[in-house]
């Protein structure tokens, strides 16, 4: 548990700004959707917390720092949850752990304690075959107000690849239950695995929307815009994957460069390194695809099945805070305009480095109804040329600083490695698609010690 009273210390003669540490749960998305967060009494505060650490899953993309899945002290917690309402006016709790509720027990005992202490709280890391609707009953009956749950995706060719080890149907099963024990549970999804298409990309585009539609949330609801560009850490088969293509690392130099970049890259497509074999046109305009088929889809839903429409159960309190949260037209073109007109006031005409382009379509055209209407043919390849366009742009700025190599998506292609093209042909005796197979199948044995603690070190042995 973190030591408060040692943090305080450090900050010598300015103790006050510890409260720079706590954030206002009134304040958060995931807690203001709820009505106890309104009670005269509560607290005011977020406390964020680490009580299990590691996980018990092997996703082909995510490094694990922790062996095992280890469970925390539970009467050092409450000790701790005692100390942070007391304290701090702590009323909210934030559950950072990777992999809550592997561990059945430990998760109800921590419920258990946050109910007694009345700390309202959210789980931000939880595995889809964690949970079941009674333990979901459970949880929502002793406070839990939202979940984050590692979706990635709505293929299960792609779950596949990830080694996920849950299926779509898991998935949708546990939103499901949230919605009905009235737990927020928005997706995030991880775009641009190596095996991801267009195709798979629309499969997943498609799942958003029938699980808004059948749970009877708008899309912004179950579906917040978390999108992320899967991005290779050391120790994952993602990475050893790129280095095999020899597009991470063809040197021990370029290897350097691209972990000093990775310290501070964003899971977004400016950081990404292009694996996955498709062309850079089509990865781009991945996660505007995503968003505008979403709005597509679940708009010919409500036109085809109007009758189909579950009433939106929320009481009238969470309503008006999501309607708060749901940016009005001047609210999304605004930000773009200010910045603009900053840059004029204070002549800086200096070249942008952020995608410009793909954020001003992002959070200010997407949500126009003329522009959705527009037909497929015409729209995706002229916003796929912006996109280009815009990526052309930000190489270029990337190379002229040259530390910033893999800065801006590695134009890298490996078009002939498709994964999932040949599959079978491959592996005949295995059933699922998995990354971790190719990497292994094309891990080259060696004699050399160096070489042997490398591939360890990568694998996390
Ligand atoms: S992505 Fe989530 S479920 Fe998979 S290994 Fe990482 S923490 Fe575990």
């Amino acid at each position: 548990m973190p030591d408060y009273e040692l943090l305080k210390k450090g900050l010598q003669d300015r103790p006050e700004l510890l409260s720079n540490y706590f954030r206002p749960g009134r304040g958060s998305g995931w807690f203001n959707h709820d009505p106890r967060a309104y009670e005269s009494g509560r607290k005011p505060n977020i406390a964020v917390l680490v009580v299990n650490k590691g996980c018990v899953a092997k996703c082909t993309f995510c490094q694990r720092p922790t062996k095992g899945y280890r469970v925390g002290d539970m009467t050092e917690l409450e000790e701790h949850v005692v100390y942070l309402k007391e304290n701090h006016d702590v009323g909210f709790i934030t559950l950072a752990d990777e992999n809550f509720g592997s561990d059945r027990e430990a998760g109800i005992e921590f419920a258990r304690i946050m109910k007694k202490h009345d700390m309202l709280w959210t789980a931000g890391g939880v595995r889809v075959d964690s949970m079941t609707r009674e333990l979901t009953r459970t949880y929502a009956e002793n406070n839990c107000v939202g979940m984050k749950f590692g979706v990635e995706s709505g293929s299960q060719k792609v779950l596949d690849i990830m080694e996920k080890k849950f299926t779509v149907a898991e998935v949708a099963q546990a939103i499901k239950w949230c919605a009905e024990f009235r737990i927020l549970a928005p997706l995030s999804i991880m775009l641009a695995m190596p095996g991801e298409t267009s195709e798979t990309v629309r499969e997943t585009s498609k799942f958003i929307a029938n699980l808004a539609f059948d749970i009877g949330k708008d899309p912004f609801t179950v579906f917040g815009g978390d999108l992320f560009y899967a991005i290779p850490f050391p120790g994952t088969p993602l990475y050893e994957y790129g280095q095999q293509l020899g597009i991470i690392g063809k040197s021990v130099d370029e290897e350097e460069a691209y972990l000093e970049g990775l310290f501070t890259a964003p899971t977004y497509k400016m950081s990404y390194v292009n694996l996955n074999g498709s062309d850079v046109k089509e990865v781009l305009f991945w996660e505007l695809m995503v968003q505008i088929l979403v709005r597509k889809e679940y708009a010919r839903l409500l036109s085809s099945s109007p009758q189909a429409v579950k009433p939106v159960t929320r009481p009238a309190s969470q309503e008006v805070a999501a309607a708060a949260h749901r940016p009005t037209r001047r609210a999304r073109f605004s930000p773009f305009w200010a910045a603009v007109v900053r840059r004029i006031k204070t002549r800086n005409f200096a070249m942008p480095c952020l995608p410009w382009i793909s954020n001003f379509i992002w959070r200010t055209v997407i949500g126009e109804k003329h522009f959705l209407d527009v037909s497929e043919r015409i729209l995706f390849p002229a916003l796929q040329l912006f996109l280009y366009a815009e990526y052309l742009i930000l190489r270029l700025c990337a190379i002229a600083r040259s530390k910033d190599y893999y800065r801006y998506m590695s134009p890298a292609l490996s078009r002939n490695r498709k994964i999932g093209d040949n599959y079978q042909a491959l592996f005949p005796q295995r059933k699922l698609v998995s990354l971790r197979n190719f990497v292994v199948t094309n891990r080259r044995p060696s004699e050399d010690t160096t070489e042997q603690n490398r591939i360890k070190l990568l694998i996390g042995l």
